[in-house]
């Protein structure tokens, strides 16, 4: 019978060519999972083997998606795979640009400066403050100083800032992110020069000294992060060079709600044991697989 025949073979091949997925996976279905994570923008070869890069790259795109991460591709994952791509964050039109423009072109520039480490808001909005950003930039990259940005200063601002951007600064309100979105927040020291908004860092602190009390150190590496920092991270992920990073805006570390802490030793070492067995208490919970050291603040 055509028309079963038909059906059924439509079937098999939707069910077949989007099937569950995770690391040690091989075969066409992988290299389709790639593909399309490398037209998300995620650093992955297309060579079939599930490995611990493609792995990384999904947890990333779960984190970027609001996923549950857990770097194994089900179908709320090949949904979003399979959903319309948003331009990744460090390309779009790149047209000339002055004093006055409006629209995406002018966020992806302020992206682009923050990411250099210019302190100017994200609002597409070209006014006199991101014109003085442009100036300072083309003066750091011996550029014509003329506040326009055309087709060289694109360049340079497309290309990865060489150094990483000054650290996030405690104090008062800062700019935090949540999915996407610039959130005033209020941050709080928990020590090592760290940062966390500061209804978790209180509950941080608390934890670290009841931690003391046991004879185990709890030492921040990152906390708050701002967009600069994150669009540095990013990029080093991006390239091969650096750890899983959320796409920039999309980090729980920009709301201030997520810790990296020392944990010398990994999954085996006292210090996750201690935490494993105490952390909830304080509202902290380990939640991005095949990372130790990330905590975030859930209560
Ligand atoms: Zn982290």
């Amino acid at each position: 019978m055509p028309a079963i025949t038909a059906v059924r073979s439509t079937q098999t091949r939707s069910l077949s060519s989007t099937p569950t997925l995770r690391q040690g996976a091989r075969g066409p279905a992988v290299s389709q999972l790639q593909s399309k994570l490398k037209a998300k923008g995620f650093n992955v070869s297309v060579d079939g083997d599930f490995g611990p890069k493609t792995a990384a790259a999904v947890r990333a795109f779960q984190q970027s998606r609001g996923l549950s991460v857990d770097g194994v591709v089900g179908p709320n994952t090949w949904a979003k795979l399979n959903a319309a791509s948003a331009p990744p964050p460090s390309s779009g039109a790149t047209p000339t640009l002055r004093q006055g423009a409006r629209g995406a072109a002018v966020s992806n520039l302020q992206n682009r400066l923050r990411a250099h480490g210019y302190n100017v808001s994200v609002d597409g909005d070209f006014g006199p403050r991101t014109a003085a950003a442009v100036r300072s930039f083309q003066r750091a990259k011996g550029l014509g100083v003329d506040g326009v940005v055309g087709p060289n200063t694109w360049a340079r601002l497309n290309g990865t800032p060489g150094a990483a951007p000054p650290p996030a600064t405690g104090g008062a309100r800062v700019n935090g992110y949540i999915n996407g979105r610039a959130v005033p927040i209020t941050v709080s020291s928990v020590g090592n020069g760290k940062f966390l908004r500061t209804d978790a860092a209180n509950a941080f602190n608390r934890m670290r000294a009841d931690a003391a009390r046991a004879g185990i150190n709890l030492s921040v590496v990152s906390g708050f992060r701002t967009m600069a920092e994150q669009q540095y991270l990013y990029n080093l992920y991006l390239q091969g060079r650096g750890n899983l990073a959320a796409r920039p805006g999309y980090s729980n570390h920009q709301s201030g709600i997520s810790a990296d802490i020392s944990v010398p030793g990994g999954y085996g070492s006292s210090t996750y044991r201690w935490l494993q067995n105490n952390a909830r208490r304080y509202g902290f919970v380990n939640d991005v697989a095949g990372e130790p050291w990330h905590w975030t603040y859930r209560s």
